[in-house]
């Protein structure tokens, strides 16, 4: 059910005619195409809530198979992940998302990018050459960079990225809590890591304009942000009574089909420019 869900949510951004449920990708599948670029990335707007600016996006892999259908995540990461394959996704992921960053630049579009880090590749220095090399080589300012990581991953072994996580937010990269009330966090495991964002489980968001239990976890999550010093991010606002929700919590950011799906990089330009974030002239 979640599966279809999410792959019905998916198409209706891609296409306009229905199309047969995808099923999970083959181990095949997936060697072959990270070798013959089938990766794609598809970038989401976070805007401010104060004033609905765009203050970033969020870098999101699809996978265009041989018909160029697009496929979501979820049917292909834990492969990647399970196969010792996830190092070479993120790769190519990073190393796309901070050449579209450059590209915007150029066309005068200065804001942050978020990608999402497993972090099974966080313990790994590649990643953190990868990560320095890639935000330097595309003249990107590294505090317009945020690694994102799944709270509930984390939790299960804070020690072992620490110190990369650790080495490049001296480098002025930010980091970002993903998913956060879905992991059980310790808090003197979470207060280890330097973050400087949390993002709200869209699970939290949701449900919370209509049951106390969403609510009271959404409200706790951003005043425990707020007393941590760290930037608040809902994901998955897809209402007007959401939005009045997180902007009544003071939440600072916003994520979600409200304001706007994933989209490929030179919609989320035009996207930008229709939105007041391009200084026109
Ligand atoms: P995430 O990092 O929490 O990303 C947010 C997910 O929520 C995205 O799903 C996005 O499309 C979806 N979303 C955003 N707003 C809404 C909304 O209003 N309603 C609903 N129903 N959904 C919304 P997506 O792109 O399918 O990605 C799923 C997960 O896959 C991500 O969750 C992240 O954990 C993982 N992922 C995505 N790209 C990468 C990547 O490049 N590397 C790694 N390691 N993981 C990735
Ligand atoms: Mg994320
Ligand atoms: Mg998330
Ligand atoms: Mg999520």
């Amino acid at each position: 059910e979640p599966l279809k869900a999410m792959i019905d949510a998916h198409g209706a951004q891609t296409s306009r005619s229905p199309r047969p449920p995808l099923d999970i990708l083959t181990l095949e599948t997936v060697r072959a195409g990270l070798a013959s670029d089938c990766i794609d990335v598809f970038f989401q707007p976070k805007v401010s809530v104060a004033d609905r600016r765009l203050t970033g996006v969020e870098a999101l892999v699809r996978w265009r198979d041989g018909d160029g259908r697009l496929v979501p995540p979820i049917a292909f990461l834990s492969v990647v992940e399970e196969n010792g394959l996830i190092d070479e996704l993120t790769d190519q992921v990073f190393r796309k998302s901070m050449a579209t960053a450059a590209h915007w630049l150029r066309e005068g579009l200065r804001i942050q990018v978020a990608v999402n880090f497993s972090v099974e590749s966080l313990t790994r220095f590649q990643v953190h050459d990868l990560v320095v090399s890639a935000v330097a080589e595309n003249g990107i300012d590294p505090e317009n960079v945020i690694l994102e990581v799944t709270e509930s991953r984390i939790m299960e072994n804070v020690t072992a990225p620490l110190e990369i996580l650790t080495r490049l937010r001296l480098k002025g990269i930010g980091l970002a809590i993903d998913d956060f009330g879905t992991g059980a966090s310790s808090m003197q495991q979470l207060k280890r890591i330097p973050f400087t964002e949390l993002k709200i489980d869209r699970a939290f968001v949701d449900g919370a304009p209509a049951d106390e239990e969403a609510r009271a976890m959404l409200e706790s999550s951003v005043d425990l942000a707020k007393r941590l010093g760290l930037k608040t991010v809902a994901e998955g606002v897809e209402t007007q009574a959401e939005w009045d929700l997180v902007s009544a919590l003071g939440v600072d950011t916003v994520q979600g089909y409200f304001v706007a799906k994933p989209m490929p990089a030179d919609a989320l330009l035009t996207w930008a420019r229709e939105n007041g974030a391009i200084a026109s002239g």
